[in-house]
Parts: structure tokens; C-alpha cells; sequence
């Protein structure tokens, strides 16, 4: 059985993951070996002219021109002076342009270097002191060529003609739209999102709407405020003549306003379709602990193109069908219980909006626990056979091309494995500590531990060995930082079964379960061989089927 599992991979895996990369995952990684440019650090790394300064506050106030495919407005950056400085970075990705930079009502000087700006900031820079930059720019965003896996604004139309609007930009950067500190380690506490378009269109953005106001008779500015810490790429803006509706979830801290944004064509699919969301909300919050945003509200609002975890606003444009546009990767049935978009991208408000990467090389940790967030939605809904054979049947899309993690200080990802092969580690992971509820413990206390913060891939590895207790450093390196799978090779002799690991890191030392007529034994193979006696000879055996591992059964050496 394993054997057959161990060639189904390996012969398969070129079409399926052909079939799905191009389709499910971002842009796959370059290879380590391609150089990276003198932007690439500018955009990925935490850069002098960023450091000295700590972000507190956006107020993003824009015009979006339908007609005109162009946005014009401001940004005001409140922050705390960290260190003293004078020379301030922000991001402004061309076709766009900052027109220009002012303190205290003065104009600054700045210097630009591609898509970062320097201001030279005249006033003092004290330490301790709290300052505002205003930052006045326009143009015509770039028009994402495929949305979301290539960043940019979308502009459709419904059914009527009228604009349908988004903006899809991880990885890429916010920048592409509206200028910012673009590196995912500072997050401002809360932030301001105005945003004024022609009537009868309707701004929806990320938390909850302010007011409206009418700045002249023929347009009407939406404020949204969000009142938690949001990661840039997270800040949305989704134009439409929507049709609303919402109703009261009560969770684990208290009433939740689930809110709904749909063109009116589609809104009696969507009374039908959103009932995933308050499933999806019961899964999580026993699996993950509350929703992170409760004064933020949670939103689902139809978008263009196919959605994005944009933090309490959630954008979805799955078409209404079950699945990932229909399609079950796992091609088990069960992915078709579910609507692929209100479950993964609604599970990136644990995994992504609350404990968020610092650096886009660490993605796997929004994405390898999201996509396992499915198969634990599926686990609450319909018992734990259901995510199992979810995971198990989902290894086909898996490439094990490049590792997991990516290049860090240059704005790079690592393998689109981050999903689906990410997804059976954690499952793996799971095998491992063999206690359900203390791995829902803590997955609860991670989710409370790193509450509105940024994280590392070591602040995550550090917390799962201290809350397992396990010795998991080699575990992490072998599945984060190779592509190799850990490979299982065991042979008969004397009526021993003798086992070892091979392609695996020094050191390396997971346990594997195997069962035969009802009776479980953890053997802990190494890479040197082990025999043992537990297992009778000539007889069955399985390997846990729920570790991500290959298993080859060899000939005995020779004598
Ligand atoms: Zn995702």
C-alpha cells in the first residue's frame, strides 16, 4: 500500500501539479541561484531609511476615476521616531508617483531610487517624538494581468455594465496602489481607509464603515476604520453596486457581524452559498480560538477575480460552486463539501492577518496552516476520516521542487509546496504528538501567543517544540528547508523487520506508527538500520498513512 502511494507521487506528480501550479499557486519561486537586484533588497529588507521609524498610523484617503482607471489622493503616516534619523523610506511602485512629501504643512525633499522614495526630513527626528508625513500621489495602477497570483486593480463590469473594481497585491506590495512602508514586519496599530467613488457605486474596505459623506452631489466617500494592526497587502478596496446583507454569529467573544457584500445579480446564490462562513467560523474558533477581529466585524465581498484573505474583508469570487471552481484537489469527494474560498481564505484570518510573516520567505506559515485549516474545517464537520483522506488525497498536487522556505531580504517566496505539502507536515506534526486535544491546545495558544503580531519562522518553530515538548529542529529543517521527502526503507531478514531513514538531514529522528492485526508499534528508525521483533513475519503491515513520508521495502543484503 505504501508502495503503491510512493509511485502514485512519483509518476503523477507532473501532471497534477502542471494542472494545478499554474492555476492555484502564486508564482512559483525563482531559484536560489538567480541574483537579486539592489530593489529587490530595497523592497525586501528592513532598510535603514525604515528601521529607525515605528508605524503607528495610516490615513489612506483616495478618488478611484472608473472612467479613467486612476487613483488620486493621499496618505497621511503617522509614526514614532525609534532611533534619530533623518532620511525616511516609502514605496511607490511605477506607473504610480508621489507628487509630494510634507511635515508640519513644509514641503520635504526626497531623492527616489526606483520604486523607494527618500525623504530628507527637515525637522528634528527626536527620539520618543510622534510625527506625521503626508504623502500626496496619483496615477493608473497597474492592471493585474492575472489576478490575484500577479498584483494590480481589476476593473470589470456586472451584469449591468456598471464598474467592479478590486485590487489584488501579496507579494507584489501594496505600493502598487497607494504608498507605504512596503515590508511586512512594521504594521500600523489601526489605520483610516477613505475612499471616494462616483454614485451608485459602493467602496467596501477592510473593519467597519465610519460614515459616508457627500464631498459633491454625484459621489459619496466611504470611511472604513479598522481599529487592529493590518499587514499592508491586506488593504482592499472593492467597488460595486453592491447589494448587502449580514446577520449575528454568536462566538466565543460574544455577537460577530458577519457582513456580506454581492453584485445584485448574484445575491440569491449568495444567501445560499455564505452559509459556509458561519460554518467555517464554528470550525475555526474551536480549532484556532476567537476570531482575531471581532471590533473589525467579518466581511465577504465579491470581488472580480478569485479572492484574497484581505484581513475582515475577506474578497471571494469563487463563482458560487463548491470546491476551488468546482475542482476537489484532493479528488476525494470532500472537497466538494465546502466552498474552497470562504473556508481557505476566511482560515487566513488566523494564519496570515493575525500571525502574520515578516518576510514573504516565511510564507508558509500563512499558507501551510490555512490550507490545513480545510481539512480541520472537514475534521469538526464530519470527523476526523474526512480530513485525513482530504490531506492524503491532495499529496498529488505536491512537487517537492525547491524548499518551502524562501530567500530572505529580497521580497522572495519559496515552493508553492507551501500549501498542500505544508498542509501534510502539520497533519505529520500532528501523528507525532498523538494527543488531538493538547494539538488543539496549541494551535489556540499560538493563535493567542502571537496575537496582531509578525512572526518568524523561528518564533514559530520555538513555540511548536516548547508546547510539544518534542525534539523538532531536524523535523523543521528537512521538511522547511529541503525539498527531499524523508524516506522510510525497511527489508525482512530472520524474521526481523529492519527499517531506516534515508534523504533525510543529520540527525533526523521522527518516529513512524505501523499497525498489524490491531496492535500499533512506534518504531524510531534512524539513518543508521534498527531491526525489530514486534511485527510478525510474512504478515501486513501499515504505515501510519497520515505521515507525510515515501516508504520503499528493499531486498535483504546478501550474506
Ligand atoms: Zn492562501
Amino acid at each position: 500500500m505504501q508502495q503503491l502511494a510512493f509511485q502514485k507521487i512519483g509518476s503523477l506528480a507532473l501532471l497534477c501539479t502542471t494542472l494545478y501550479t499554474l492555476t492555484l499557486f502564486p508564482t512559483q519561486a525563482q531559484q536560489t541561484s538567480v541574483p537579486y537586484s539592489r530593489q529587490d533588497s530595497l523592497r525586501g529588507s528592513i532598510t535603514e531609511e525604515r528601521e529607525w521609524w515605528d508605524l503607528l498610523y495610516y490615513h489612506l484617503d483616495v478618488e478611484v476615476d472608473p472612467r479613467r482607471k486612476s487613483i488620486q489622493g493621499k496618505n497621511t503616516v503617522h509614526y514614532k521616531v525609534l532611533k534619530s534619523s533623518q532620511t525616511l523610506q516609502i514605496d511607490l511602485q511605477e506607473p504610480m508617483e508621489i507628487k509630494g512629501f510634507y511635515q508640519e504643512g513644509r514641503e520635504m525633499p526626497y531623492r527616489r531610487e526606483g520604486n523607494a522614495y527618500f525623504v530628507e526630513l527637515e525637522l528634528p527626528q527626536k527620539v520618543g517624538e510622534i510625527h506625521q508625513l503626508q504623502v500626496v500621489y496619483g496615477g493608473t495602477p497597474r492592471i493585474s494581468p492575472n489576478p490575484p497570483w500577479s498584483g494590480g486593480l481589476t476593473w470589470e463590469k456586472d451584469q449591468k455594465g456598471r464598474p467592479f473594481i478590486a485590487n489584488s497585491n501579496q507579494g507584489d506590495g501594496a505600493s502598487l496602489w497607494w504608498p507605504c512602508k512596503d515590508h511586512m514586519y512594521d504594521e500600523p496599530d489601526s489605520m483610516l481607509i477613505s475612499v471616494t467613488v462616483p454614485d451608485p457605486l459602493m467602496n467596501v474596505s477592510n473593519g467597519r464603515l465610519r460614515k459616508t459623506e457627500k464631498p459633491s452631489p454625484e459621489k459619496t466617500t466611504y470611511h472604513w476604520f479598522v481599529s487592529s494592526p493590518i499587514a499592508n497587502y491586506g488593504v482592499n478596496i472593492s467597488i460595486a453596486d453592491y447589494a448587502h446583507f449580514s446577520e449575528e454569529y454568536l462566538g466565543e467573544k460574544g455577537p460577530l457581524t458577519l457582513d456580506y457584500y454581492v453584485l445584485r445579480e448574484n445575491l440569491e446564490k449568495a444567501l445560499v452559498q455564505f452559509k459556509d462562513a458561519p460554518r467555517m467560523m464554528r470550525a475555526f474558533e474551536h480549532w484556532f480560538g476567537p476570531y482575531p477581529f471581532y471590533e473589525d466585524g467579518f466581511k465577504l465581498i465579491e470581488v472580480p477575480y478569485l479572492g484574497m484573505e484581505h484581513q475582515s474583508a475577506v474578497t471571494y469570487g469563487n463563482g458560487y460552486q463548491q470546491g476551488y471552481k468546482g475542482k476537489d484537489f484532493s479528488e476525494t469527494g470532500w472537497g466538494l463539501t465546502f466552498d474552497y474560498i470562504i473556508i481557505h481564505e476566511a482560515g487566513h484570518e488566523w494564519f496570515a492577518n493575525n500571525i502574520t510573516y515578516r518576510d514573504i520567505a516565511d510564507m508558509w506559515i500563512h499558507e501551510s496552516f490555512t490550507t490545513y485549516s480545510e481539512s480541520l474545517f472537514l475534521d469538526y464537520h464530519y470527523g476526523v476520516n474526512a480530513g485525513n483522506a482530504y490531506l492524503q488525497g491532495a499529496r498529488s498536487v505536491i512537487k517537492n521542487d525547491i524548499p518551502i522556505i524562501g530567500d530572505y531580504g529580497v521580497n522572495q517566496r519559496g515552493s508553492g509546496d507551501m500549501y498542500f505539502k505544508g498542509a501534510n507536515i502539520l497533519h505529520t506534526l500532528r501523528q507525532w504528538i498523538d494527543q488531538d486535544e493538547k494539538w488543539r491546545a496549541i494551535l489556540r495558544k499560538m493563535n493567542a501567543t502571537f496575537y496582531h503580531q509578525t512572526v518568524s519562522t523561528q518564533d514559530i518553530e520555538g513555540f511548536l517544540a516548547r508546547e510539544t515538548g518534542l525534539p523538532l529542529q531536524t523535523f523543521f529543517d528537512q521538511y522547511l528547508r529541503t525539498a527531499q521527502v524523508p524516506l522510510f526503507q525497511h527489508y525482512w531478514k530472520d524474521d526481523r523487520l529492519y527499517y531506516r531513514w534515508q534523504e533525510v538531514v543529520d540527525g533526523f529522528s521522527m518516529p513512524v506508527t505501523v499497525s498489524q492485526n490491531n496492535l500499533t508499534h512506534v518504531l524510531h528508525p534512524t539513518a543508521a538500520w534498527q531491526s525489530t521483533d514486534l511485527l510478525l513475519p510474512g504478515r501486513v503491515f501499515e504505515i501510519d498513512p497520515n505521515l507525510y513520508i515515501f516508504t520503499q521495502q528493499i531486498r535483504a543484503p546478501s550474506e
